[in-house]
This record gives structure tokens, sequence and C-alpha cells, in this order.
């Protein structure tokens, strides 16, 4: 191993300059990063999983990123929409299990229509939990008035991924029009944190045309961003989307695999206390991919618990895993799975970021 690299990690913080150098660690080196993240880890965050039954509520979509399953030109998928029964059942069914968290994800829709559905939805959430159920959305863009509403109805914590901070990048991977701006994007997230949520954001590694410089970018975006969660994975190609034709231009799913590792790993050791989740994108290109990412740094896993006969629906990428299973396998299977990767489960605790309340103390 080079010398360089172990004094680098003695580091808490790095330089662009830095970041390439460690992005772009193999072997041992590699190993030696992913150690430095579990230290950091454990003594930070401690070595707890925490749990969000993750409810994929509806795949209709009036957006068309050009790498998403689910865009709104793919003529081939099933569209279905969840109804607010089999929403609330599948939350019944985390409540009871001691799942501390749920997070409602879809497609992203702008309208009045849905988003009152949400907001009821929220109060309905609370109100079978007694209040004890912990909210995540991941409902797109919408105006702050709209995140403020939910708010106000009970989610507390919201993910957007910023996919890409690189302007000339996001273009590439998404329309040239109103409706896909990655300014907007970003004033979302300042609405949020305005507004008083844990805020979430992330990338996905692996893109064609992205470059290790545009991932050390995020890396500093998302510091720079102050931000309390992170969720982050490979891309995998869908091949019913455009952006299924630069396939050529990937690097090997192993490699985007270990780079989405090593960008878990780093910002880990650079933000300390923030949540990161173990996606399931790593686990479609490995099948021990999320226990790995826990190893890496990362400390929340969102176990599916979207009814077994609409998974196969909620395909964003090819290989998703688990879209033949009910929400129980998939209980049992992963309490297996963490215990081997070291971490005990923190069953009806939160969990929430650690660094929302050191932020907000600060302000
Ligand atoms: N519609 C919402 C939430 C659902 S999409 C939104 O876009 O924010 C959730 C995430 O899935 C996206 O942020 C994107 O990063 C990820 N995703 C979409 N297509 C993907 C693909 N082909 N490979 C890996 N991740 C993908
Ligand atoms: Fe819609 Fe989200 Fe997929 Fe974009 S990434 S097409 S907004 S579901």
């Amino acid at each position: 191993m080079k010398n360089d690299l172990k004094e680098l990690l003695e580091k808490e913080d790095f330089s662009k300059k830095e970041l390439l150098r460690l992005l772009s660690a193999e072997g041992e080196e590699r190993n030696m990063l992913y150690k430095k993240s579990a230290e950091v880890k454990a003594r930070y965050v401690g070595r707890k999983v925490y749990y969000r039954g993750l409810v994929e509520f509806s795949n209709i979509c009036g957006k068309n990123c050009y790498y998403c399953g689910i865009r709104r030109d793919n003529k081939k998928v099933k569209r279905y929409n969840l109804g607010d029964k089999e929403i609330l059942d599948a939350v019944r069914f985390a409540y009871k299990n001691k799942y501390a968290s749920v997070v409602l994800q879809s497609g992203e829709l702008e309208s009045e229509g849905f988003t009152d559905r949400i907001e009821k939805l929220l109060r309905e959430i609370k109100n079978i939990s007694n209040n004890q159920l912990g909210i995540t959305i991941s409902l797109g863009e919408q105006t702050k008035d709209v995140y403020r509403r939910w708010f106000d109805a009970g989610a507390h914590r919201y993910l957007l991924r910023i996919e890409s901070s690189n302007p000339e990048l996001y273009r590439r991977i998404h329309p040239d029009d109103k409706n896909h701006n990655l300014n907007r994007r970003i004033e979302c997230l300042k609405s949020l944190k305005d507004i008083g949520y844990q805020t979430g954001t992330g990338i996905m590694v692996g893109l064609p045309f992205q470059t290790p410089e545009d991932i050390a970018d995020d890396i500093l975006f998302i510091k720079d961003f102050d931000i309390d969660m992170v969720g982050l994975g490979p891309y995998i190609e869908h091949e019913d989307t455009p952006m299924y034709e630069q396939r050529e231009l990937l690097p090997s799913p192993g490699e985007r695999f270990h780079l989405a590792l090593k960008v878990i790993s780093l910002l880990r050791i650079i933000m300390k206390d923030i949540n990161i989740a173990a996606a399931t994108a790593m686990q479609a290109i490995d099948p021990m991919g999320r226990e790995k990412a826990l190893m890496a740094g990362a400390n929340v896993i969102m176990p599916n618990i979207t009814p077994g006969k609409y998974r196969d629906s909620y395909k964003l990428y090819k290989n998703k895993p688990c879209t033949d299973e009910e929400a129980e396998d998939c209980s049992s299977c992963l309490e297996a799975r963490i215990h081997m990767a070291g971490d005990e489960i923190g069953y009806g605790e939160w969990g929430d970021s650690k660094h929302y309340f050191k932020r907000r103390k600060g302000e």
C-alpha cells in the first residue's frame, strides 16, 4: 500500500484532488478506505441499522428521465396506483413488525389531487400508529407550499436525489425542458431544509459520461449543502429507456458497485453523523450489496413492504431484487443478513439523523 493513502486516511476532510486519489483506490487500498469508514460509523452513529419500510405506492410518473424504467414515455410498463387501504395495510405491517419508520415513494406528479391525497394519507399514518411511526417521503419536485403542507401533516424526512450536480451531465441524462431542471431541484432541496425536514439527497454512480471529477464534485456538493441523509447507488441500465443506447460507455457492474461503495465510505468519513441508506440497487449488482454498504458506512436499510404483486411494475432498472417476494419474506431474510454484517437492528427506534439535530442547534 502506498504511504500517501495511509496518511490521507488520517485526515477528516478532503480536497477535490484528495477525493480523486481516494476514489481511485483499488485492492488493498480500497479495503483500507472501507475499514476507516467503518470505524467512523461505529464511533459517530454506532453499529445500529435503522429500518424504513418502503412503500412504492405508484409508478405513474409525469417525468421522462432518460435512465428510469418508469418514465412517462415507457409504454411497456403496466401502471399501478395502490389504493389507500393497501398503503395503510403495508404501513400497519411495518408498525406491527417494529419498523419505526416508513417511506412513501412514487413517480412524480404535481397536482392538487395528488397533494390532497398524500396529505390525508400522512395524517392517517400518524393516526393508526398513535403518532409512533416516523415518515419519510420521496415524491419528487413540488412547490414549497406543498412541501410545507406535507410537513404539517406529519412527514419529517424527505429524499430528493440531485442525481448529478454537474449541469452538463444533468442535461445529458434528462430531457431539455422546464420539467427537468437542475436549478429547480436545488431550489427544492433548499425549501425542504428551510421548512425543517431532515433532508436527504444522493446521486447515481457510474452513469455514462460521468467522470471521477464529477463524482468528487458531487461529494463536495453534498458536504457544502450540509445534507442530513444520503441515498445513493450505482446506475443500472434499463432496456426500455433512451439511456440504454449508451450502455457501451458504462463501467462494468463491479466497477460501478465499488465506486458507489467508495462514495458511501467517503461521505461517512467527511460527514460523520449523517444517515446513509444502503440502496437496493447495490443488491441488484451484488447479492450481498446492501450488507457490504453497511460495512462501508451505511446505517439505514429500506426493506420493501410494497404488496408483492405490484413490485414487478416498479422497475426503475433491470435485475431489481426481491420483486417476487412479500414483506414477511424480506423481513426475516434481512435480519439474518444484517447480523452477518455485524450490525444490530434498531427495532422500534426512529434512528433520526444525528446531523440534523446538530445542524439545527447551530442555526
Ligand atoms: N420520482 C421520484 C422518486 C422515485 S425515483 C424522484 O425521481 O425523485 C427514485 C430514485 O431512483 C431516483 O432518484 C434515481 O436516482 C433512482 N433511479 C432511477 N432510475 C435508475 C436506474 N436506472 N438505476 C439506478 N437508479 C435509478
Ligand atoms: Fe419519474 Fe423519478 Fe423515474 Fe424520473 S426518476 S422518471 S421522476 S420516477
